[in-house]
């Protein structure tokens, strides 16, 4: 028995009054998704609890069982919105450590003995960082708690593509950034990102900041090193819907593995910018383009959902729940015909978290084990 999860990023909103009261999903016209809510169970979904207001990653790291609140420690392009840099499509942002270095490169204290001030004013200064080779690419350093900081590089033919900076071990240089597939646009980001960590150092090292830290005995803040790259995504009215259908009817009936969670980007987006037309009509495009083939699948469990709401009149996330829906073999149907945030809450399994989510696939697909005798 093979599982799918598939989620509709930020498909889940709130009634808007240009659509007669209902929400982007229950005046989209969905056939597909409404027969396999009437073939189904439905109910709706808080990704980590009522009213908590989940980013993409946190609530996906519910939905597949962790606790955030335990194990969430922000990646490059979340941590970059987490401090408040406005990150744009097509940017590739890391995660970044202020780190001590010696005049040879080589590190000898990744967290520049834990500094707690005085990075911002370091990162003004790294912030009119232009690099020769690259005077078209805008480079934005933004400092975060303690030794933290996100770098975002923006500009033509970048990518994610790229290896790490940090050496893990100190007594060693920063490690070469190497790109991570043969792409002309990795390539250039790799040497971009090491002509950076070298130019952090000649920037700051002498840093008022910095000697005054020398002169106090304490490790100086005069490098910066990047890891975790991420790309923004470009935007999902681009998302392919066809080779996410390929990809995951392929990936279903041919690949060993038993478990698959997709995201389908694009409802999020435009919930964002404020779009509700677009929102209405990415979420008909993937009933027609994607539903319309996996609802032929048979003997898997398919549980369709939202990461969260990203409600149109916020702009933002939004902590009310998102309809889901189990279709397989055994589940108990109930009478739910639409699949909608509404229609969902009137469901057979109620309301969920996010936390729920794979106890209840396992259950239904026999892999779970018993609790007690
Ligand atoms: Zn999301
Ligand atoms: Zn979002």
């Amino acid at each position: 028995m093979k599982g799918l999860i598939l989620i509709m990023d930020g498909m889940g909103d709130r009634p808007i009054k240009e659509l007669g009261n209902k929400t982007p999903l229950e005046a989209a016209n969905t056939p597909n998704m409404d027969k396999m809510a009437a073939e189904g169970i439905t109910g709706i979904m808080d990704s980590i609890a009522p009213g908590i207001i989940p980013g993409s990653d946190t609530a996906h790291l519910s939905i597949l069982g962790y606790d955030p609140y335990e194990v969430y420690t922000g990646r490059g392009p979340f941590e970059a919105n987490g401090v408040g840099v406005d990150v744009l499509p097509g940017d590739i942002a890391f995660r970044c450590n202020f780190s001590t270095a010696d005049e040879n490169l080589v590190v000898t204290d990744r967290r520049a003995g834990r500094i707690k001030e005085g990075t911002k004013d370091i990162v003004d200064v790294l912030n009119t960082m232009v690099l020769e080779d690259y005077p078209d690419v805008k480079i934005i350093f933004k400092e975060s708690t303690g030794h933290r900081a996100v770098l975002v590089l923006r500009g033509e033919g970048l990518s994610g593509k790229v290896s790490d900076a940090d050496p893990k071990v100190e007594g060693n240089k920063p490690k070469e950034v190497k790109a991570l597939d043969d792409s002309p646009e990795a390539a250039k980001t790799a040497d971009i990102l090491n002509k950076l960590v070298v130019k952090t150092y000649e920037m700051v090292k002498d840093h008022p900041v910095n000697l005054k830290r020398i002169e106090d005995g304490l490790p100086p803040a005069n490098i910066v090193i990047p890891r975790g790259a991420g790309e923004v995504p470009t935007g999902g009215i681009d998302t392919n819907l066809d080779n996410i259908r390929d990809t995951i009817i392929d990936q279903v009936k041919n690949s060993d593995h038993d478990f698959f969670l997709i995201n389908i980007d694009g409802a999020d987006e435009a919930g964002h910018d404020g779009q509700t037309k677009e929102k209405k009509e990415f979420i008909e495009k993937v009933d027609e383009v994607v539903m319309s083939e996996l609802i032929k699948l048979e003997d898997v469990y398919i549980y369709l959902t939202a990461d969260h709401s990203t409600p149109i009149s916020v702009k933002n996330h939004s902590g009310d729940p998102v309809p889901v829906l189990i279709r397989g073999p055994e589940v108990r149907v109930d009478d739910v015909k639409e699949f909608s945030e509404r229609a969902c809450a009137k469901g057979g399994l109620n309301r969920i978290r996010g936390s729920d989510v794979m106890n209840i696939m396992m259950d239904l697909m026999n892999y779970a084990h018993k609790f007690g005798a």
